[in-house]
């Protein structure tokens, strides 16, 4: 069975730098490991997308507004965002940690006792943190976007990030001064999500397309493009 699409066009809404998933290349050009994904997957099955790369919380506050046809951000499928969100089948698999910079002496959660600690608005890592920050006795600060965040970092006004681990490995191997103390905390897969009942096409062609793509070896080879094999 094959689904059929119900729009000329889609709206796509996604982050704007969260390396390898979404980034602008050296020519400011969007790529990425979504970015690649949801194309080939259009492709394969027949639709066509718009992309908007708005940040992670701008693109799921569009989302849940309906203005966002669906969202392909790095999104954490999560118990809370299923009552509002409808998602696709798993695409990656993705741990959520600590990164601070070498020189910093951080080597338990209780080391960050006084500390402050980064993390983009609505993402599962800001959530972690709030709910940990009474029992480790650390301060949160909240980012809208990951390039301020991973300035601040390196400027030295706060004192460590929580991000997604295979985004804070892809910035180390870039030449970010990180390390990633802390054992890193199960935060499940990715989705791509539509508002809850809302395009249901678009999740089946989703389905269909990833079902393809991972058949054909396109969604291999997109990983290995963009991460080094055999990590
Ligand atoms: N995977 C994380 C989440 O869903 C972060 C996503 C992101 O920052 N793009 O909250």
């Amino acid at each position: 069975k094959k689904a059929t699409p119900k729009k000329e066009v889609y709206n796509i809404y996604s982050d704007n730098s969260f390396a390898p998933f979404e980034f602008q290349n050296s020519d400011k050009q969007y790529t990425g490991i979504d970015v690649d994904l949801l194309n080939a997957i259009a492709k394969d099955q027949g639709f066509t997308i718009k992309w908007n790369f708005v940040g992670f919380d701008a693109a799921v506050n569009a989302l849940q507004a309906g203005q966002a046809d669906a969202a392909m951000a790095g999104m954490s499928i999560t118990d809370a965002r299923k009552e509002v969100f409808n998602f696709s089948d798993a695409y990656y698999q993705a741990n959520v940690t600590v990164a601070a910079r070498k020189d910093e002496k951080i080597k338990s959660w209780e080391d960050l006792k006084g500390k402050t600690v980064g993390a983009k608005n609505g993402t599962v890592s800001y959530t972690y943190l709030t709910e940990n920050k009474d029992k480790y006795g650390y301060k949160v600060k909240t980012f809208s976007d990951a390039t301020s965040m991973y300035q601040s970092l390196q400027s030295g006004s706060i004192d460590a990030v929580m991000d997604d681990e295979p985004v804070i490995q892809y910035a180390i191997k870039q030449g970010q001064n990180m390390v990633t103390p802390l054992k890193a905390v199960p935060a499940g897969t990715y989705g791509f999500a539509v508002k809850k009942g809302s395009n249901p096409e678009l999740i089946e062609m989703f389905n269909n397309g990833l079902a393809d793509i991972k058949a054909n070896g396109t969604y291999d080879q997109i990983k290995s493009k963009y991460l080094a094999t055999g990590n």
